[in-house]
């Protein structure tokens, strides 16, 4: 009898080393790249008194923060943890080199009229409003800066919305996802954090093109509006602001993990 026990122990771990899909593990979040917008050289957009690339990176600093203390295995990368000049593209490649499971991005806007506030978050579109055509400009004009640009960017008229189409082919395949969390992530900016949302949208921004895996950029306020630029310099806002987003990924890590 025992004899007979250890042959059909011996077979089924053979069965499971031979196919490897019996015991195939289920889709887990475990890690997550934070990509604090600009920095060094570039300091973004500003407001009176504000660069964005500082208040971007406190907040990233803070939301990676979040889920390291609450979220236990989960890995967080870092695109910048100091004030330092990284390139769009290289931002998407230390994503994709540490096989990351979703890239947030945190930038801050701006927008000439000053009445406007609240935050926005972006998922990658296959086509641009004249708007959101705006932000994808000001985002992406980054890549004038960067020294290799025409041959890293090779046809890339930042003028022209036709160029930017090509730029949706890679996140095309991580779009509900990315939407899924982008969705969390204004619900979550209104709830927690008691901001004006207004609401997900789609607009072709470098540095998400690359990226293989769901993504979103999320601007967490306006500069340009000289209550919400005090409010962004606000520590306690930062951190609810942090909390949010930190709230969005728990949520979104749950959900598509309940759906292995
Ligand atoms: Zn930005």
């Amino acid at each position: 009898m025992k004899n007979i026990r250890y042959i059909f122990l011996v077979a089924a771990i053979t069965l499971l080393k031979i196919n490897p899909s019996i015991y195939a593990q289920d889709y887990v979040v475990k890690t997550v790249v934070i990509d604090a917008g600009h920095g060094g050289k570039d300091p973004g957009t500003h407001g009176k008194y504000t660069n964005e690339k500082d208040i971007a990176l406190k907040v990233a600093l803070k939301v990676g923060q979040y889920i390291e203390e609450h979220i236990e295995g989960v890995k967080v990368i870092y695109t910048r943890k100091t004030d330092v000049f990284v390139e769009l593209m290289d931002r998407a490649k230390i994503a994709n080199d540490n096989n990351a499971d979703l890239f947030i991005s945190i930038h801050c806007n701006a927008l000439g009229k000053s009445t406007v506030k609240g935050t926005e978050t972006y998922v990658m579109a296959v086509k641009n409003t004249d708007r959101n055509f705006e932000v994808a400009k000001r985002e992406n004009s980054v890549i004038l800066l960067e020294d290799n640009y025409e041959e890293n960017y090779q046809g890339l008229d930042l003028e022209k919305p036709e160029s930017y189409i090509l730029f949706s082919l890679t996140q095309s395949a991580y779009q509900a996802s990315s939407i899924l969390f982008a969705d969390k992530v204004e619900e979550q900016l209104g709830k927690r954090a008691g901001r004006k949302s207004l609401g997900v949208k789609q607009s072709s921004l470098y540095v998400l093109w690359n990226t293989a895996m769901p993504s979103a950029l999320i601007e967490i306020g306006y500069l340009t509006n000289p209550g919400e630029e005090k409010e962004l310099n606000d520590e306690k806002i930062q951190d609810y602001i942090a909390s949010a987003i930190f709230r969005a990924f728990r949520d979104y890590k749950t959900e598509v993990e309940s759906l292995n």
